[in-house]
C-alpha cells in the first residue's frame, strides 16, 4: 500500500505535488475513512466501522471532522423504513470537494471520458470518434484535450483529480504498464501508455483492459451490484473476460486473467493471431462474424451492422449470432467450473444481440459446466451497454488507486 499512502499524502517519492486540496492533505484515522468511502462509496457508519476496523465513536469523530470540512456529507437513508418502522441508517459520501476521478476509454474508433466525485457519483461524460487506425500519440493528446474539456464542462480542473483510470482494448502486461501483444491496437503495441498519459495530464494514471474495467463498473454500478464474485464477458471484435472475485479484481501474475477468446475450442482448427489454433475468437468474435457474413451481405463493416441486420430478421445474421452464442457458453462453462461466478455479465457490442445471443449461451453453459456450478451462475446482458468500459477507467480509481503510475514532475 506504499503507493496508496504516496498518492494521499499529496507527494510522490521525488517530492512532486499530487495536488494541494484538502484530502490529500488527511491524515491518521480521518485518511481510513476518507479511503474507505472512496472504495465504497454511499456508505452507512457502521460499514465504514467494519472497513476500517475503528470503533464507533472513531468513526463518528472522524466523520464529525470530515463533515465540518465539507469533504463528507450526509444523504438521506440506506434503506426505506420497515414495517417495524425506528430510523433508518443514514449514508455519508465524500462530496466533489474531495476530489475527482477521471476515466478515459480508448476504442479502435472511439474515445470516451467521464468525471466522477469520490462519492461515487458520475458528474459528466463525453465521447468522440477517432479515426480508424490513429496514431497512438495523437490519440492520446486527443484524450488528454477531452479531459480538460469535460473537467471544465464539470467546474473543475486538474488540481481537483485525485487519479485518471486509462482502458484499452488490449492485454496488458501489469508489471510494465505496457500492452503485451494485439492485432486489434497494433499502434499501441510495447507502449507505456499509462505513463503516457500521466505525463500528458500531470496527474497519477491507473491503466487496464477493456474487459477487466467493464466487470468493475457492472460490479460497481451495473447488472453486478451487490454480487462479490462474477465474471464479465465482452464480446466485440474480440473476445476479453473481466474477473471479479470476492470483490476484487482478479488480473492474475502478469494480467493476462480472462483472455477467453484465446480458449481453444478446436486444436486442429484455424489459426489465430494470438499464434494458436481453434481459438473461441474466431468462431464467437465479432470480427470473425462480420469476415463471415460479409460473403452473403457485402455491406457489412462492423459488429454493431451485425446486430442491427439479426433486429430485421436477416436470418443469415440471427444464424451467426445464435452459434456464436452456443460457443461462447462452451467456453463460459469452462470459466464457470474454475471460478464459480454467481453471475455472469455478457457485454460489448455483440452482448447487444439480446436472449438471440444469450438463449444459446444459457443452454451451452448448462451442458458444459457441472450442475451446481451452473445451477448458482445467472446469465445477464450488461446495464451499462457502451458506457462500461469508460466507468470501469473512473472506478478503478476510486478502488485501486494504489495501483496508479505517477505522474512525472512536469505536465507536458
Ligand atoms: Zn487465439
Amino acid at each position: 500500500m506504499a503507493s496508496l499512502d504516496r498518492a494521499w499524502s499529496g507527494t510522490d517519492d521525488s517530492g512532486v505535488s499530487l495536488g494541494d486540496h484538502p484530502t490529500l492533505r488527511l491524515r491518521g484515522n480521518e485518511r481510513r475513512i476518507a479511503d474507505a468511502l472512496r472504495r465504497l462509496g454511499p456508505a452507512t457508519r457502521a460499514e465504514v466501522g467494519a472497513v476500517t476496523r475503528l470503533s464507533r465513536a472513531t468513526v463518528s469523530a472522524g466523520l464529525s471532522a470530515l463533515l465540518e470540512a465539507g469533504l463528507v456529507v450526509e444523504t438521506g437513508a440506506a434503506v426505506p423504513v420497515g414495517p417495524a418502522g425506528g430510523r433508518p441508517p443514514g449514508l455519508v459520501r465524500l462530496t466533489p470537494v474531495a476530489g475527482l476521478a477521471v476515466g478515459v476509454d480508448v476504442g479502435r474508433t472511439h474515445l470516451r471520458v467521464a468525471v466522477a466525485d469520490l462519492g461515487h457519483q458520475v458528474l459528466g461524460e463525453s465521447s468522440i470518434r477517432l479515426e480508424y487506425g490513429c496514431p497512438a500519440g495523437q490519440a492520446l493528446d486527443t484524450a488528454a484535450d477531452l479531459v480538460h474539456t469535460a473537467l471544465s464542462a464539470a467546474g473543475a480542473g486538474l488540481p481537483d483529480v485525485v487519479g485518471v483510470g486509462l482502458g484499452l482494448p488490449a492485454p496488458l502486461d501489469q508489471r510494465s504498464g505496457t500492452i503485451s501483444w494485439s492485432s486489434i491496437l497494433p499502434e499501441w503495441a510495447g507502449l507505456a501508455a499509462g505513463d503516457e498519459l500521466a505525463a500528458r495530464l500531470g496527474r497519477p494514471v491507473v491503466v487496464d483492459n477493456d474487459a477487466n474495467l467493464g466487470a468493475l463498473a457492472e460490479a460497481l454500478w451495473g447488472a453486478g451490484r451487490g454480487v462479490d464474485t462474477l465474471a464479465y464477458l465482452k464480446v466485440a471484435t474480440g473476445i476479453g473476460a473481466g474477473l471479479v472475485l470476492d470483490g476484487r479484481l482478479f488480473r492474475g501474475v502478469s494480467g493476462q486473467a480472462g483472455e477467453i477468446g484465446h480458449f481453444t475450442l478446436d486444436e486442429h482448427g484455424d489459426v489465430c493471431r494470438c499464434g494458436n489454433r481453434g481459438c473461441l475468437e474466431l468462431v464467437a468474435g465479432g470480427a470473425a462474424l462480420v469476415a463471415a457474413l460479409r460473403r452473403t451481405h457485402g455491406e457489412l463493416e462492423s459488429v454493431e451492422d451485425v446486430v442491427a441486420l439479426a433486429a430485421k430478421g436477416d436470418a443469415a445474421a440471427r444464424r451467426m449470432i445464435a452459434d456464436a452464442g452456443a460457443h461462447l457458453g462452451v467456453a463460459a462453462g469452462g470459466l464457470v467450473n474454475l471460478v464459480n461466478p454467481g453471475l455472469l455479465i455478457v457485454g460489448g457490442e455483440l452482448g447487444r444481440a439480446g436472449d438471440l445471443l444469450l438463449d444459446p449461451l444459457r443452454l451451452a453453459l448448462r451442458r458444459s459446466a457441472v450442475r451446481p456450478a451452473a445451477d448458482a451462475v445467472e446469465v445477464v446482458g450488461s446495464e451499462l451497454d457502451d458506457r462500461s468500459e469508460v466507468l470501469g477507467a473512473v472506478a478503478v480509481v476510486l478502488r485501486e488507486l494504489d495501483r496508479a503510475r505517477p505522474a512525472p514532475a512536469v505536465a507536458r
